[in-house]
């Protein structure tokens, strides 16, 4: 057996326990769907699916970008990508909006995968190469300016495939994004301090 052979059956044995272990003891799912990667507790993977099913159906060109930009959605403590190696971390927060609705949780989680697929365009059009805390605030604003105005015409698009008694709570929460959208409230906060 040739060295490199032996590191390769070596990392699958490793790769075969971790998920093993994840499965049984973390309640973990690994889930492939539209060319991405899923990790995540049960309810979380099938959050996932369902919101880049909802996005599959209202905006089939931007569902048809993410690939490009995500191959692999997992849960973890805080929201963000890591672009370079299209990792989109989710948090519970992200994924199941509180006090909203299934239906208004999948459009805000559709959204925040469109966002994040765009800094990922940004990253790969060598826009926005540093990570979050290596930024100036005035950088942040800029990209997450650019990452917000391309998500409210994607969402605008999406709003008539959700149902009609989550409406009004989806015009709020666009109202809101298209107010603030040139006062990005969350540059100011580091990496660590995310709670979101
Ligand atoms: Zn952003």
């Amino acid at each position: 057996m040739r060295h490199c052979d032996r590191i390769i059956s070596f990392a699958l044995i490793v790769i075969g326990i971790v998920i093993l272990v994840g499965h049984t003891v973390f309640g973990l799912r690994v889930v492939h769907r539209n060319k991405i990667w899923i990790i995540g507790t049960y309810s979380f993977v099938v959050q996932t699916q369902s919101a880049l099913d909802f996005l599959s159906e209202c905006s089939p060109d931007t569902f048809a970008e993410i690939p490009r930009y995500i191959h692999l959605v997992v849960e973890f403590s805080k929201s963000g990508i890591s672009p370079r190696y299209k990792v989109f971390s989710a948090s519970k927060k992200t994924a199941f909006a509180p006090g909203r609705s299934q239906p208004v949780q999948l459009f805000w989680y559709a959204g925040a995968i469109v966002h994040d697929a765009r800094h990922g365009w940004q990253y790969h059009n060598g826009l926005n190469i540093k990570s979050w805390d290596e930024k100036t605030v005035a950088e942040r604003e800029i990209f997450e300016k650019d990452a917000i105005s391309t998500t409210i015409p994607v969402l605008q698009q999406c709003t008539r495939y959700v149902p009609q008694f989550a409406q009004h709570e989806i015009a709020d929460m666009l109202e809101q994004m298209i107010a603030k959208q040139n006062t990005c409230d969350y540059c100011n906060i580091s990496w660590m301090d995310r709670n979101w």
